[in-house]
């Protein structure tokens, strides 16, 4: 026993990689070791750990740890890992790394509060759902001592902070994963970690911090997942003086889900900021706004749901009011701030009476009506007159007609929603300035990525369109990371690196954003057609972009796009109104003519970005072509992989063990569906099929040359290395030697760390 696990100690490294194939030599003495552990395949689909007593053709007897023996089919059984690997922090170390031994493995870390690992270059962190103590001794499990090294999110915090400060390399910390796997809480820890490194007295780092309060204030809501789920994308770029410490940020968002704030799925809130104000208000600013309670305002009370559980509403509302303060937002501000807010909880109330058989409107001209108009800084009349008719330009001059119920709807909350996401811009852009550091101050930077994760749904609309997008680019982002540059710096190293097969997802990007034919550019073209419809949108993709391999035509509305991560079926429904997201001129008139700086100024950057949108992109001579939401989310992204190309990247991917938020469970569907989602699997299998661990010469010599008798010390640190390499006999398939570095496979560089700490 002990002999075996000598071996293993030595070799688990060598151990014939199964990837998820079925063994074929189950009773083959050689590998018996390994498959002495097996999970066999039950009927409900889990996987459980057992051992084989014998087997016979296509057969074998295998007997759980309950102590039941079954007869099970060679195919169901899969090979485990030995129990020195059980827990191993990185996955790249596993020696079989089917589908059941990475749940197993992260399952054991879990239960012992282990919630991060690694697989190959990224850190996987599974949310807790409680609070966990990760430097306290009790971290420090009794299980094992190598657990002490465990992996997180402080340890690669610090490596990069290192790098920025050492290499003068800006350096970037991507967090992927669905709703509620934990990706906002990350990117805090990571924050605070930051703002621990480089807290100085003149620094600003606790402002910095601040910005989460007032970004998750305007901008996550309790969903159905997740009660406190960001609705936007976020890029926080923290700025560092030469000194190491936090002299200011910049901050990015994208895609703010602007429907929320009119229209709520039952159970769900609309944004923290509006129940925080109605709570936490003092007597006087709610008279100033003729503020009621949440509860009496449509835009609130329509799905049911009014509070969350060990949330204080009124509590987080005086923490926002701090934090404006921190980041110089004056009281003048805030009071124009807290007037939108409750001037889009009055625009909800409003109401309209049907007055012909053609259901056109009129508005109630209640005290809702009177509120509304108060605070936006207009009279009764005009925003009554907005709300419910819409001017035709005839021949001669203008006439209004009055809109349907349904148009008139549209048109308030469409007001409604200008209104907010251009009050979240706005604010973005205040503690922008507050935060902005002179050029000539910082070359330093770290920036944190919380993006949604990849999505497939059942019906897919065009939200899941933009999140999908931009999750391939990300993508794309990490395969150049890991196999591209690697390659090069193999080959401009000297060594032989064998081709790596891996998936580019080039054609599937090709299929969103090439021009004119590409779904981005065919999306606008329809948008700025009149008659056009989603289904006409449907046809069009059908008829220009079949080529594709990455596209499949359906029927009717939808399509699907074979993305990275699998298959996903859209529906066009809605993708037209999504993208053109307009805003009737007359609702455009009335905000300009308001007496309010923030709607006169929000007014004013629309119809800005409208003429310039107008100017730069046409297409042929006929007609001037708008830009939609889709490509200028498309310019974005853009723009923030260009900044991430410039950056040493870290990425981290959070997985939720269970949808009911508790701590202690652990579904391995569930996490099985998120590995195979953020191809973390694929990630490990080709990590470890090239050499992960790279040291350039001197710092391998520097660090193991004590290992060589003195007098066998040659001179140049290349020669160190291989001496080093020859001592152990490390085995020659097992590493490379190029003219700059040192080229180890997975776990070699344990191997010698172990040797190290035992001389
Ligand atoms: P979304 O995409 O909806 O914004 P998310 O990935 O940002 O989701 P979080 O809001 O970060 O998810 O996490 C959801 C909840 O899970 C948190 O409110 C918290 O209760 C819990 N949680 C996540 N990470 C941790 C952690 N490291 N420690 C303790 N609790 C956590
Ligand atoms: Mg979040």
């Amino acid at each position: 026993r002990k002999r075996v696990k000598k071996d293993v100690v030595e070799s688990p490294y060598v151990a014939p990689i199964c990837e998820s194939g079925i063994v074929s030599e189950l009773d083959g003495d050689t590998i018996s070791y390994f498959i002495k552990m097996v999970t066999l395949n039950l009927e409900k689909g889990q996987w459980e750990l057992g051992s084989i007593r014998s087997t016979s053709g296509e057969e074998a007897s295998v007997s759980l740890s309950n102590g039941n023996v079954l007869k099970v089919a060679r195919s169901e059984i899969l090979p485990a890992n030995p129990d020195i690997l059980e827990g191993a922090d990185d996955l790249i170390k596993l020696a079989y790394l089917n589908e059941p031994s990475v749940l197993y493995n992260l399952r054991f870390r879990y239960s012992r509060d282990m919630i991060y690992s690694k697989a190959g270059p990224i850190l996987i962190a599974l949310n807790p759902f409680k609070d966990i103590q990760i430097n306290g001794n009790d971290y420090v499990s009794t299980y094992n001592q190598r657990f002490v090294d465990s992996p997180n999110v402080y340890g690669m915090i610090e490596a990069a902070y290192n790098q920025m400060m050492g290499d003068e390399v800006n350096q970037s910390i991507i967090i992927s994963g669905e709703s509620g796997s934990g990706k906002t809480e990350t990117a805090k820890i990571a924050m605070q970690y930051l703002a621990a490194l480089g807290n100085g007295s003149c620094g600003r780092a606790n402002d910095v911090l601040q910005t989460n309060c007032i970004l998750e204030a305007f901008g996550n809501a309790k969903t159905s997942v997740n009660d406190n789920s960001s609705r936007f994308g976020k890029f926080i770029e923290i700025l560092f003086s030469t000194t190491g410490k936090i002299c200011g940020a910049k901050i990015q968002t994208y895609l703010l889900e602007k429907s929320r704030v009119v229209q709520l799925t039952s159970g769900e809130r609309s944004y923290h900021v509006f129940y925080q104000l109605c709570a936490g208000s003092s007597s006087g600013l709610k008279e100033r706004l003729n503020l009621r309670a949440a509860c009496d305002y449509k835009y609130l009370n329509q799905s049911n749901c009014m509070a969350i559980g060990g949330i204080d509403d009124a509590k987080n509302f005086h923490q926002l009011m701090k934090a404006f303060n921190a980041v110089w937002i004056c009281k003048e501000d805030q009071e124009l701030i807290f007037k939108m807010l409750a001037a889009i909880l009055w625009l909800g109330n409003i109401s309209f009476e049907v007055t012909d058989s053609e259901n056109h409107v009129e508005v109630v001209g209640d005290e809702a009506v009177t509120s509304a108009a108060l605070l936006m800084g207009c009279s009764s009349q005009e925003l009554m007159t907005a709300l419910s008719t819409h001017k035709i330009q005839s021949d001669k001059d203008t006439v209004a007609k009055s809109l349907t119920l349904l148009q008139a709807i549209e048109a308030r909350d469409a007001i409604a929603k200008f209104i907010y996401s251009s009050l979240f811009e706005w604010l973005v852009q205040q503690i922008n300035k507050s935060l902005e550091v002179g050029e000539k101050h910082t070359q330093k930077s770290i920036c944190i990525l919380d993006i949604y994760g990849f999505q497939s749904f059942q019906k897919n609309k065009f939200e899941q369109f933009c999140i999908n997008y931009a999750n391939e680019r990300l993508q794309q982002h990490f395969n150049r990371h890991l196999f591209k540059l690697e390659q090069e710096d193999c080959e401009s190293d000297g060594i032989d690196c064998t081709v790596l097969d891996f998936e580019d997802n080039q054609e599937c990007l090709d299929l969103f954003e090439k021009k004119p034919l590409g779904l981005l550019s065919l999306l606008d073209e329809e948008s700025n057609l009149a008659e056009a419809s989603d289904l006409t949108f449907a046809n069009k993709l059908r008829n220009h972009l079949n080529a594709n391999h990455c596209f499949k035509g359906e029927g009717g509305r939808a399509f699907s796009v074979r993305h990275y991560m699998g298959e996903v079926l859209y529906d066009t429904n809605g993708f037209l109104q999504n993208n053109r997201d307009t805003l009737s001129s007359n609702s455009i008139q009335l905000l300009s003519s308001c007496n309010c700086e923030l709607l006169k100024l929000f007014s004013e950057v629309f119809n800005q970005s409208e003429e310039h949108a107008n100017s730069t992109f046409h297409v042929g001579a006929q007609y001037l072509q708008k830009r939609g939401v889709g490509t200028k989310f498309k310019d974005q992204l853009f723009k923030l992989m260009n900044q991430l190309e410039s950056t040493t990247p870290y990425f981290i991917h959070c997985i939720k063990p269970n949808t009911k938020k508790l701590p202690g469970i652990y579904d391995n569907e569930l996490v099985l569906q998120q590995l195979r989602c953020c191809g973390v699997l694929e990630a490990v299998r080709i990590s470890r099929a090239g050499y992960p661990t790279r040291m350039n010469h001197q710092e391998f010599s520097r660090r193991y040359k004590f290992l060589l008798l003195e007098s066998d010390v040659p001179r140049d640190p290349l020669s160190i290395s291989v001496a080093v390499l020859q001592k152990f006999n490390v085995p020659s398939e097992m590493y490379q030697v190029g003219y700059s570095k040192i080229y180890l496979r997975a776990g070699q560089i344990d191997a010698l760390e172990d040797k190290r700490k035992q001389l």
